[in-house]
């Protein structure tokens, strides 16, 4: 199985994110995740581990406003710059939003902290010196992943860091800057009609804004009750699609302690919606923090559940790119990647 993975992402190390409730905490979605599944992956015998290909810019302007890719490309040195006189004072690393934007509704701000806040929507995407080239390597892996399968292979997958499905347009939040199972869909539906598979604990408000109003591509997503969890303002079951896009979006939220065999029944749905799609390839946005004991998530689904949820998949017989996602307890995080892709290699 060809497996995409840059050394890049260890460049994106911020030092902290602000948890909920403003606690200071080391960052869940750290460098130490891709060594747990690339040391698991090394083992399985099955995995071709290579660079991304260098596609250049444009499938990554075919999903995200080039705006928005200016500001990530220039926002950690722009705040070095001009963060001015309290940024020295503090010497703070990391770029984290001074100010949102209420209902959207005013311009773009000049000041490299509002400008953040125009283009973040929570305060868990913290920006590093090395944060644009690991993100733009992440979403190679993703394009990459998704040429392998358009010229054939049967499964590719893209050893994401950072994750995507939360990173819209125009905007990042939940470790996410750029939306890598979104921009290899975008870049297949080139082909043809094109599913997208969100098995992420939680929602993938990035990629259903992305395709909320597209025909041609069909996004799913299975994940933690958005009343309750986040990402708070997305997810909800009856949220659908919009004008030419209607009913090309489903959000199936499910309850905090969902076990296998309820999540397999969810799933059973969403995988009825993709067959009557018909679409001629799949993206899986494979996120590992369904596992039991995430810490942060709370479903109970186990690592041969999550080996069902593969084989399930594979059986749609759909070329098949999967991107990496979350996933947050690196002791399981091998093993539960292994046991998704084995049913695939
Ligand atoms: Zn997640």
């Amino acid at each position: 199985m060809k497996v995409y993975y840059s050394e890049a992402h260890r460049e994106h190390n911020p030092p902290f994110e602000v948890f909920e409730g403003g606690i200071q905490v080391p960052v869940f979605e750290c460098p130490e995740r891709m060594d747990r599944i690339l040391g698991a992956l090394r083992h399985s015998g099955w995995a071709d581990i290579m660079p991304p290909e260098d596609v250049g810019l444009d499938p990554i302007l075919a999903v995200h406003n080039a705006d928005y890719i200016e500001y990530l490309r220039t926002a950690f040195d722009d705040w070095q710059r001009d963060g001015g006189e309290l940024g020295a004072r503090y010497a703070s690393p990391v770029l984290i939003p001074a100010a949102f934007p209420p209902r959207r509704s005013a311009g773009k701000p000049r000041s490299i902290g509002a400008r953040a806040g125009y283009y973040t929507m929570d305060l868990s995407a913290p920006i590093v010196a090395g944060t644009y080239r690991a993100a733009v390597e992440s979403a190679q892996c993703a394009v990459s992943a998704a040429k392998a399968v358009a010229a054939g292979e049967r499964v590719a997958y893209a050893l994401c860091r950072p994750p995507g499905h939360h990173a819209g347009r125009d905007y990042c939040g939940g470790y996410c800057y750029l939306n890598n199972a979104s921009i290899a869909a975008r870049w297949l539906s080139l082909i043809g009609k094109v599913a997208v598979l969100d098995i992420d604990y939680h929602a993938g408000n990035g990629t259903q804004d992305i395709f909320y109003e597209s025909a041609d591509v069909l996004t799913i997503s299975i994940h933690a009750n958005p009343a309750t969890h986040y990402p708070s303002f997305m997810g909800y079951a009856d949220e659908i699609g919009e004008g030419i896009g209607r009913g090309r979006h489903r959000n199936f939220p499910l309850p905090s302690h969902t076990g296998d065999a309820d999540y397999l029944r969810a799933f059973g749905e969403a995988l009825e919606l993709i067959r009557n799609f018909s679409p001629r390839a799949l993206v899986v946005s494979a996120g590992m923090d369904i596992h039991v004991g995430d810490p942060l998530g709370d479903f109970d689904v186990t690592t041969e559940g999550i080996g069902e949820i593969g084989r399930r998949i594979v059986a749609l017989g759909l070329p098949t790119v999967v991107a990496q996602e979350g996933g947050y307890n690196t002791d399981a995080l091998g093993a539960n990647v292994v046991s998704f892709l084995s049913a695939f290699a």
